[in-house]
């Protein structure tokens, strides 16, 4: 399906963005590679469930992918699952608990989809969803190739699959029949529901944690709780999210990020980085 002029409002968890110039739902690899062949002179990305992304109040002068159905799929084999990278992180942690293979508890209560968690490397503190990934299909232009772990680099929320359309991921994980995986998932969306703002739209964490600090204490410590700009706010709850009141645009996200840089920089000589992706407009 091709949408003319789609607002991107509808499409990030932030609930902000003026309109792309075309949306492309992709139901399939057949339909992925004549699309790569006739956007090849394009401005493109691929869009998950929009959770990690600041789009600008200008829109996207360009395509913005989404990969439906077929890469939705979801396949067990013994320890081994192979997920198409439009699945939700969510949906493919309630199929490995059915099929008591534990691994992924870190990814408990993440929004989005695989492809995103897999480029972006998600995760907690100390573990990420890269250290349970076997191999990664992606399609780099129309050309595709199979990636192997040892092909790739994770770090902290950060992978070297740059610059590709990532189609289907294998995780190996562990056959564990009497585990403690559900206590550790329901610990987790416990903490998230007391310390995150999760009943307003938001993109997550703003920012990434410099390294041995936690950036939402570093806010807090510096008074930014609260402070608004328009529409948008560094919520009361948690220092490193900034949440829409209602009527955010991304100008006022953007110059809350650059107080808040600014403020941090002064205070403790630490350049801040975004974790949310940035993305230009028109
Ligand atoms: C309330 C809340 C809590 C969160 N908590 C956490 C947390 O604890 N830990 C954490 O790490 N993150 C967290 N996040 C951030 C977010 O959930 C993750 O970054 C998630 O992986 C984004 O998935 P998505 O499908 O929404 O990606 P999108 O926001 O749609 O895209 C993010 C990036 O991934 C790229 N991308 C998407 N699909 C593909 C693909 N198939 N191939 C190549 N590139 C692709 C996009 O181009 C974009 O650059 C949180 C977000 C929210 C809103």
């Amino acid at each position: 399906m091709v949408l003319k002029n789609e607002p991107l409002s509808k499409h990030s968890s932030f609930k902000i963005g003026g309109n792309a110039d075309f949306f492309i739902e992709i139901p399939n690899e057949k339909a992925l590679v004549i699309c790569l062949e006739n956007i090849a002179a394009e401005r493109y990305m691929v869009l998950g469930s929009g959770s990690n992304v600041l789009f600008s109040d200008k829109g996207y002068k360009g395509v913005i992918i989404k990969l439906t159905r077929e890469f939705r799929n979801v396949e067990v084999f013994q320890e081994k699952i192979l997920v198409g990278a439009g699945a939700e992180v969510q949906h493919v942690l309630n199929i490995a608990l059915k099929n008591s293979l534990v691994g992924l508890e870190c990814v408990a209560g993440i929004p989005g989809t695989v492809g995103a968690a897999v480029y972006g490397n998600v995760g907690t503190k100390s573990e990420w969803i890269g250290a349970l990934v076997e191999n990664v299909e992606i399609y780099k232009n129309t050309k595709k190739e199979r990636l192997n772990r040892e092909q790739i680099n994770f770090s902290y929320r950060k992978s070297s699959l740059e610059k590709c359309v990532i189609v289907r991921v294998e995780f190996l994980l562990k056959k564990d029949t009497k585990n403690d995986s559900l206590s550790k998932i329901y610990d987790s969306i416990h903490k998230r529901l007391q310390r995150q703002p999760l009943d307003m739209p938001s993109a997550g964490s703003i920012f990434k944690n410099p390294v041995g600090y936690s950036a939402g204490k570093l806010i807090e410590e510096v008074g930014l709780k609260g402070l608004h700009v328009g529409g948008a706010k560094i919520s009361n709850k948690h220092g490193n999210f900034i949440v829409n009141t209602g009527q955010a645009t991304s100008k006022d996200v953007l110059t809350l990020i650059d107080i808040v840089k600014e403020k941090i920089n002064f205070k403790f000589n630490i350049a801040l980085e975004t974790e949310v992706k940035i993305i230009n407009g028109k």
